[in-house]
């Protein structure tokens, strides 16, 4: 019988999933369909039961039920409860398992394209929403030395440090203050929504005392390339878009759901044309 997949959020239609997992189950041979599910915060906690009563697989959640998924699942895997996100949920035990693999999708995209270890960098996360979060904490598991946030409003950059479940070196700045010191940092991850469509003429904050060779990674993909990150390159630095991010956030889920690694390279592709298509219509 056909295994059934999907994402769930609200709205859902710009999602690249669907197109990206579709092909992946057709490449690895399985009989799946994964499909868009638009779900209204008043109907969370039915859909959830209703994907149980027919016997779905396995989903995605995506904004803004990220956190309120968290009381309806069964189990909460210890990082995904930390973050108090979850972006994937299994089908296991007989019952649904919550975890979070926007943070590892993030490293793994970052360490492929920065190429040396991240072990005792400097670095910088400018924002902190729940990506943010998610980043933050994963790369406190993965033994980063010192991780400083910027936000717009400081506390919540604050309660994102005392909430990290591992002990890490890290400050939190307004913008401001961090733009002011932006040489000292190795790395930096922008993970806010500025630069991303419509705000694509806006930039989190000005890059004039980058150092030459830092690595700006931002999360966003559409556009490829944001203004912080043109601005960036034009003071040496090397930069990143969220694509990488995108691609194993969903590898990895795809990994969870079937035990199988599907061809990353390819998902990048399919994504890729998408993004592309979608730009021609828009
Ligand atoms: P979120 O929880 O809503 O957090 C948004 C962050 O952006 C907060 O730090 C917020 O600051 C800041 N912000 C928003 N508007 C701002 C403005 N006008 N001026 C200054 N700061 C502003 O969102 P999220 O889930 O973390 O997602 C953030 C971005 O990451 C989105 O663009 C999303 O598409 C992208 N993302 C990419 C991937 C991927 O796979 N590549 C995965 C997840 C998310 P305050 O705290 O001050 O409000």
């Amino acid at each position: 019988m056909k295994k059934l997949f999907g994402v769930i959020g609200d709205p859902i239609a710009q999602s690249m999933s669907p197109v990206m997992h579709n092909d992946a189950f057709e490449r690895v041979g399985i009989d799946a369909y994964y499909h868009p599910f638009h779900v209204q915060p008043a109907h969370l906690s039915a859909a959830v039961q209703g994907m149980k009563a027919i016997g779905v697989n396995g989903f995605n959640v995506t904004i803004p039920h990220k956190a309120a998924i968290i009381p309806l699942l069964d189990r909460v895997d210890p990082l995904a409860k930390s973050i108090g996100a979850v972006n994937t949920v299994v089908w296991e035990n007989d019952g649904w398992t919550g975890y979070n693999t926007d943070g590892s999708g993030f490293v793994r995209g970052l360490q492929e394209e920065y190429g040396t270890s991240l072990e005792g960098k400097n670095m910088l996360v400018i924002g902190a929403g729940g990506a943010a979060r998610a980043i933050y904490y994963t790369l406190a598991f993965e033994g980063a030395g010192r991780i400083d946030i910027a936000n717009r409003t400081v506390e919540k950059g604050l309660e994102l440090l005392n909430g990290c479940p591992v002990p890490v070196e890290g400050a939190a700045f307004s913008v401001a203050e961090a733009a002011e010191q932006l040489e000292v940092y190795d790395i930096i991850v922008q993970t806010t929504s500025i630069g991303m469509v419509p705000l694509t003429d806006e930039s989190p904050l000005p890059v004039d005392r980058l150092k030459q060779g830092t690595f700006l990674s931002d999360i966003i993909y559409n556009p490829l390339e944001t203004k912080i990150m043109r601005e960036a390159k034009l003071r040496g630095a090397r930069v990143q878009s969220g694509l990488k991010m995108f691609v194993y956030q969903g590898a990895l889920a795809f990994e969870k759901w079937t035990g199988l690694t599907p061809d990353t390279k390819r998902m990048e592709e399919v994504v890729l044309n998408q993004l592309e298509e979608k730009n021609v219509n828009n």
